[in-house]
C-alpha cells in the first residue's frame, strides 16, 4: 500500500523551521499590543454567503479558489480563504459599534484557497491579519501600513517595497471603469489582446485586467488612463492625506496605479508589501481600505481598514534575507548515567533542571556512556550532567561544559542553581 502523504499545496512545518514562525508569531502579537489591536480567535470555517457576499462573486477567490462542502446538516460552509469578512462578521455579531471607535482586532492563522501550489504560493497558508473598524480617517490607513512595517522592521526586513494605490468609491468609480472599458475597446487590438479571463473581466470586473499578469494585457493595458485622474474630491483628499502621513513617518513608498481591488465595497487606500525574495509570488502583505463591506455582508455601514500578512511568505524572505533571527531552541543539558540502575536519579535530575528553565533531556534507551556523550553532542548540549557511580555514592553531579571541556562537581540538590550561575557566568 502506498503510504500517505500531505495533501498539494499543504506543508508540514517541522522543528527546524516551526520556531521562527513562532517568532514571526510573537513579533506579531508584540506590535498588536503596542499599536492596541486586540486578538479574536475566529473559527476556521464560516456560511459560504460571508465570503460570496463579502470577498464578491466575481473575485477568483470566491469564483474558483474556495474549499466549499456541505456539512451533515446540509448547511454550505467553507474554510475560510481570508479573514477580513470574518473580522467584520465579528464585528457586527458582538455590536462592537457601542465600544468607542475605532475597534482595532487582530488573529492569525491558517487560510484555504485552491490555488496552483508554487513557491510562496500554498492551498493551506498562514495570514496574520489586522484591521482598524469604525473610523474613515485616512490616519487609520496610516497607522496600518504602519502596523506591518513595524513587523518587519522588528524581524529584521529590509529591501521592502511599499506600493500603494486609490480605487475611488462608488462615487467615482463607475466613471473610472467606463473609461477604462472604452479605452480597451478602441486600442488596436481590443478585446483580442486581453487573455480569456480578462475577456470575461471586461463586463464584470474591468478593474481587475489591471493587476493581470499575462503579458498581453500588461502591455495594452500600459497606458490606460490612471484611476488617480478620476478620483472624487474626498477620495483625493484622502489619497493625499495618506501619501502625507507615510512621508512624515518616514516609509519608503510608490505609487501603482495597477493595483487595484474590483469591488464596490473596497474603498479608496489600496497597498501592497512586495519582497524580492519571494519571486514570482512577491507580496508579503496585502491591504487596503473597505469602507462598504459590512453593509455587503447585511450590516450597517462600518468603514474599515487592514491588511494580511503571509506568515510563510515572512520566514521565505527572512530566509532569503539571512536575517539572524536568534538560536533555535535546543537541550542545553543531558544528564548522562553510568548504568541502568540510576535512570530514576536522571529522571528526576532533568525534572528538577527544566523545572529552573534549564531546556534538558536524559536517555531512556539504556545506551553505554559513550554513546550518551555522543548524542548529547548531537543534540548540541552545552552542559552534561553526569550521575557516575562515585557521584551516586557522594551525592553529587559532575557538570562538564562541553565548549570549554571545564568540569565542576556540584552537591546533588543544588546542581540546577549551580548551573543556572556558570550560565550567567558564561554569559556575562
Ligand atoms: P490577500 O488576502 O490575497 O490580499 O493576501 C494577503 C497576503 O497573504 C499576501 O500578500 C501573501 O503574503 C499571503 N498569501 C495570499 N495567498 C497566499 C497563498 N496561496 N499562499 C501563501 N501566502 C498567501
Amino acid at each position: 500500500m502506498e503510504t500517505i502523504k500531505a495533501p498539494r499545496g499543504t506543508k508540514d512545518v517541522l522543528g527546524d523551521e516551526s520556531w521562527k514562525w513562532a517568532r514571526v508569531l510573537s513579533v506579531c502579537g508584540d506590535v498588536a499590543r503596542d499599536f492596541g489591536y486586540s486578538e479574536v480567535l475566529l473559527p476556521i470555517f464560516e456560511h459560504t454567503e460571508l465570503f460570496s457576499r463579502g470577498i464578491g462573486d466575481a473575485t477568483d477567490v470566491v469564483e474558483k479558489e474556495m474549499y466549499t462542502f456541505l456539512d451533515k446538516g446540509d448547511r454550505s460552509i467553507t474554510l475560510r480563504p481570508e479573514l477580513t469578512a470574518s473580522m467584520v462578521r465579528s464585528y457586527l455579531e458582538h455590536d462592537m459599534r457601542r465600544a468607542p471607535q475605532p475597534v482595532k482586532l487582530w488573529s492569525a492563522g491558517p487560510m484555504f484557497r485552491y490555488e496552483r501550489p508554487q513557491k510562496g504560493r500554498y492551498r493551506q497558508f498562514w495570514q496574520a491579519d489586522f484591521e482598524i473598524l469604525g473610523v474613515e480617517s485616512p490616519m487609520a490607513d496610516i497607522e496600518t501600513i504602519d502596523t506591518s512595517m513595524e513587523i518587519y522592521r522588528r524581524l529584521g526586513l529590509t529591501n521592502l517595497k511599499v506600493l500603494i494605490n486609490s480605487v475611488g468609491c462608488p462615487k467615482c468609480r463607475p466613471a473610472y471603469r467606463e473609461a477604462l472599458k472604452s479605452f480597451i475597446e478602441s486600442s488596436p487590438g481590443g478585446m483580442d489582446s486581453l487573455c480569456e479571463t480578462c475577456r470575461g473581466r471586461l463586463e464584470r470586473n474591468p478593474l481587475r485586467i489591471l493587476d493581470c499578469k499575462n503579458p498581453s494585457c500588461k502591455e495594452m493595458t500600459e497606458s490606460a488612463p490612471a484611476i488617480l485622474d478620476s478620483l472624487c474630491g474626498e477620495c483625493k483628499a484622502h489619497f493625499e492625506d495618506v501619501g502625507r502621513g507615510l512621508s512624515r513617518i518616514g516609509a519608503d513608498f510608490r505609487l501603482d496605479k495597477r493595483l487595484v481591488r474590483g469591488l464596490d465595497y473596497y474603498t479608496k487606500t489600496a497597498y501592497e508589501i512586495l519582497a524580492g525574495e519571494l519571486g514570482s509570488q512577491n507580496a508579503v502583505c496585502g491591504g487596503g481600505r473597505y469602507d462598504n463591506l459590512a453593509e455587503a455582508i447585511g450590516g450597517p455601514r462600518v468603514p474599515g481598514v487592514g491588511f494580511a500578512s503571509g506568515i510563510e511568505r515572512i520566514v521565505i524572505t527572512l530566509e532569503g534575507q539571512g536575517v539572524y533571527l536568534g538560536e533555535k531552541p535546543k537541550t542545553e543539558a543531558y544528564v548522562v548515567t553510568a548504568s541502568d540502575g540510576l535512570a530514576i536519579e536522571a529522571s528526576a535530575l532533568t525534572h528538577e533542571l527544566r523545572a529552573s528553565k534549564i531546556p534538558a533531556d536524559t536517555d531512556y534507551s539504556g545506551r553505554g556512556m559513550k554513546a550518551q556523550m555522543k548524542h548529547a553532542s548531537v543534540l548540541g548540549a552545552d552542559f552534561v550532567c553526569i550521575i557516575g557511580d562515585d557521584e551516586a555514592a557522594s551525592g553529587t553531579v559532575s557538570v562538564k561544559n562541553m565548549s570549554s571541556g571545564e568540569q565542576r562537581s556540584f552537591i546533588r540538590s543544588e546542581t540546577a542553581s549551580r548551573l543556572l550561575s556558570w550560565k550567567e557566568e558564561q554569559n556575562r
